[in-house]
């Protein structure tokens, strides 16, 4: 059930697996929002609640914090070498994650039903099909259970932010760290997850200024946006 994996894209991540924890390296950005995509998430769920799932964890920044603030954490990446990382980075750090590499659809086949939240952060735009990783998702949710994604708009002003003023004139981002393509409206994002049978309750937007590293949320979905949707209950 790999098919839904662009091995380009994890030869990617795996290449800058060593970068994943340095605040100021490749991954600045994900360091910088995070702290925003927290409040956000444990301000619509109660993290402490059951199991959490973080699909496309990496190098584990947000599976720590949700574990740091007390949540039962499973992160599950098909990039090996990050997963290294993350096992390492939480070793060290004391952390208790279980970190998992597999595709959300492997792992939703054999754990149907088990998470009471589920993430997906900063994931559906390096998948060859975004639907199918949010239909595991919703598997993989327990009836009643939440789940949060994120990613990014496409239309000029979101390629203008994304691709040439953070990987090309700001330098914040890697070359080739996104492919315009895949970027996903939040239309087509709710009707993806309007079709695995959930409701899409919130969706809001991540502002992100690299100039003071501050991110916060708010209304305008042009860019980066979160969406927070549920499971109905059985
Ligand atoms: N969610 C993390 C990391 C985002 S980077 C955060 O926001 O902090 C995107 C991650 O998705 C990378 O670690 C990459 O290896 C992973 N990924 C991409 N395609 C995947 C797939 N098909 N299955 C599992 N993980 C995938």
């Amino acid at each position: 059930m790999n098919d839904n994996v662009d091995s380009h894209e994890i030869e990617k991540f795996d290449a800058l697996a060593h970068r994943w924890w340095d605040p100021n390296g490749d991954f600045k950005p994900l360091h910088d929002i995070n702290p925003a995509r927290l409040s956000y998430i444990s301000a619509r769920t109660d993290l402490l609640a059951g199991p959490v799932i973080d699909i496309g964890c990496g190098g584990g920044i947000l599976s720590e914090a949700m574990a740091r603030a007390g949540a039962r954490v499973t992160g599950l990446d098909m990039a090996g070498k990050a997963l290294s990382v993350a096992r390492l980075h939480a070793m060290e750090n004391e952390v208790q994650i279980d970190y998992q590499a597999g595709t959300a659809e492997a792992y939703a086949a054999e754990h149907a039903n088990q998470f009471s939240c589920v993430t997906c952060l900063e994931m559906l735009e390096h998948v060859a099909n975004y639907p199918s990783t949010v239909q595991a998702c919703a598997d993989l949710l327990q009836p009643g259970g939440d789940v949060f994604f994120s990613t990014i708009n496409r239309n000029p002003k979101a390629y203008a932010l994304l691709v040439l003023g953070a990987e090309y004139i700001m330098n914040i981002l890697p070359r080739g760290t996104h492919e315009y393509a895949k970027f996903i409206k939040p239309s087509e994002l709710s009707q993806a997850i309007r079709g695995a049978g959930l409701e899409v309750l919130d969706i809001s937007g991540l502002i992100y200024n690299p100039f003071n590293r501050q991110a916060r949320i708010s209304r305008d979905v042009d860019a980066n946006y979160l969406v927070h949707a549920r499971k109905p209950a059985a």
